[in-house]
């Protein structure tokens, strides 16, 4: 667990970051890795000297498996409320699927380092059915009532109702799979998009990081990759310039 901000702390679960706020004595999750990952989070929690079911918010940047496990696990057992954009709200629910498939990857098996990430995400139990059958749509301006004031920035895209988490008192973006600083298919560390295997969303993955730009955050904390120190402006500039536009 490392602590990026003051009471902002980024937790590793299976090559996937989820984030805990603290704020006086509550928690907020934002995100759950795996669902083997679960305990991972409950380590987390406890080491903040809480526990899981002491945790008021659970919030999504995206229904996708690798961020769902202890958000899915959390809501069913403590009936913690879970909130996400309201486009990924039907995502959550599993009205439909945007995510990649074990067959998606078999076209780069024999890429050095991909089968050894399918076995690692298979057994953090990638490919368990989980759903969350009723979370909350965040507000569409401004702050979640929710222990550290996160301000939900839509980046559709990467699943068509992905939200960043912006934390403007700490000058934190919280970027989820929008924007990630390295990924085990990725072979270059800084900041990027996802290999496009996992985009499914209908938006535009580029376009969506406008929305970033000019929320003034000088720390990132991405769904995948570690924890990064730049303006989030000039982190999104890089994105660009590596993608060609
Ligand atoms: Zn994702």
């Amino acid at each position: 667990m490392n602590e990026v901000a003051s009471g902002v702390f980024q937790v590793s679960g299976t090559e996937v970051n989820m984030v805990l706020l603290r704020d006086g004595d509550a928690l907020t999750l934002i995100d759950g890795g795996y669902p083997r990952d679960v305990e991972v989070a409950e380590r987390a929690i406890r080491a903040l000297g809480r526990r899981p079911e002491d945790v008021e918010a659970l919030l999504l940047t995206h229904a996708h498996i690798d961020h769902m496990g202890a958000i899915a696990a959390f809501h069913e057992q403590y009936g913690t409320p879970v909130y996400t954009d309201a486009v990924e709200v039907a995502h959550a629910r599993r009205d439909y699927i945007e995510q990649a498939a074990a067959p998606d990857f078999l076209p780069m098996i024999h890429r050095h380092g991909v089968l050894p990430w399918l076995l690692r995400i298979a057994r953090a139990g990638a490919t368990k059915k989980v759903t969350i059958p009723n979370a909350r749509a965040v507000p569409d301006t401004g702050a979640i009532d929710v222990p550290g004031a996160p301000v939900p920035v839509a980046t559709h895209g990467h699943t068509s109702g992905h939200t960043a988490y912006h934390l403007p008192q700490h000058g934190v973006v919280i970027t989820g799979d929008a924007l990630v600083t390295g990924h085990a298919l990725s072979k270059v560390r800084g900041p990027q998009l996802l290999p496009p295997v996992f985009d499914h969303g209908t938006g535009d993955t580029l376009a969506a990081l406008d929305a970033l730009t000019g929320l003034g955050a000088g720390t990132i904390v991405p769904g995948h990759g570690s924890t990064l120190s730049m303006p989030i402006a000039d982190a999104v500039a890089q994105v660009r310039e590596r993608s060609g536009h």
